[in-house]
């Protein structure tokens, strides 16, 4: 959230409800998925999701490393989240920080109740979620790049993973926060969903907002949610389809 002068904020809904790029008020932004997209990764998956473009790139059940994470029970899922330098207007400083640390450990719980880990004791299952261009909700994005990588590697798992961040926005909740409205916004709420369930895998929020509030936010949260999954379904049928066409599958905004 900013902490920056009234005269500063961008207005990020109009007097017809527009948002600050034209979408209404439950309208997801663009989102294009292509599987397998990486020759040497073991399965990779490419999302633009607006101004996003991540890249995910996954391997395992293998050996792990370091070992000392080994465990006899299960595989370890790891996951290494990272923004590059050139992804935001201000160059991040590369590598590990707290951020990318908290979002890579988030995001491999969320795939740990997914994965079939007690399948595969002493191995590592590993997730590589690379930032290229971010503009908010790339947490998000990583997932859904992440679990069609999973899918594309032939990794066994309950099902593909959804995921969006919904917000609050001028007083009023909106779906698929872009980077004004994460900034400038009063809550930001990202999610990842297992539509066969609808269980919630990963839930976090930034901001404030009323129990109502929130309550309706998971609801439109997981109407997105669906949206996406259809997406990442086709993205992989695209793919392995005997005829399969060369290009992504896309929801339009
Ligand atoms: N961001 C940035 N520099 C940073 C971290 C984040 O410019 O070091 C921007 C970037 O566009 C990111 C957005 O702020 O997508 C929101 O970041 P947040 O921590 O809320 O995570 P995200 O929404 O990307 O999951």
């Amino acid at each position: 959230m900013g902490s920056i002068g009234a005269k500063d904020v961008p207005q990020l809904l109009d007097a017809n409800g527009r948002r600050i790029d034209g979408r209404g008020l439950e309208d997801l932004r663009p989102l294009r998925i292509t599987a397998g997209p990486l020759q040497q990764a073991e399965g990779s998956a490419f999302v633009e999701w607006g101004d996003n473009k991540v890249m995910a790139a996954v391997y395992g059940p293998r050996e792990v490393h370091p070992r000392h994470l080994q465990q006899t029970t299960k595989a370890v899922v790891q996951c290494k989240y990272n923004m590059a330098a050139f992804s935001v207007d201000e160059r991040k400083r590369p590598g590990l920080d707290r951020r990318s640390q908290e979002i890579s450990k988030v995001i491999a719980e969320a795939f740990e109740s997914v994965l079939f880990v007690e399948e595969y004791p002493r191995t590592s299952i590993d997730i590589y979620i690379e930032v290229l261009q971010a503009n908010a909700g790339t947490r998000c994005a990583g997932v859904v790049a992440a679990s069609v990588a999973l899918a594309d590697a032939g990794i066994p798992m309950v099902d593909l993973v959804p995921a969006v961040a919904v917000g609050k926005v001028a007083g009023t909740i909106v779906l698929d926060l872009k980077k004004e409205e994460d900034n400038y916004g009063e809550a930001d709420l990202p999610m990842a969903l297992v539509p066969r369930s609808g269980r919630l895998v990963l839930l976090q929020m930034e901001g404030h907002m009323t129990r109502d509030e929130l309550k309706r936010s998971l609801d439109l949260g997981v109407t997105g949610c669906k949206k996406i999954y259809e997406v990442q379904k086709q993205a992989l049928r695209d793919r392995y389809a005997v005829s399969a066409p060369s290009a992504g599958a896309e929801v339009a905004a």
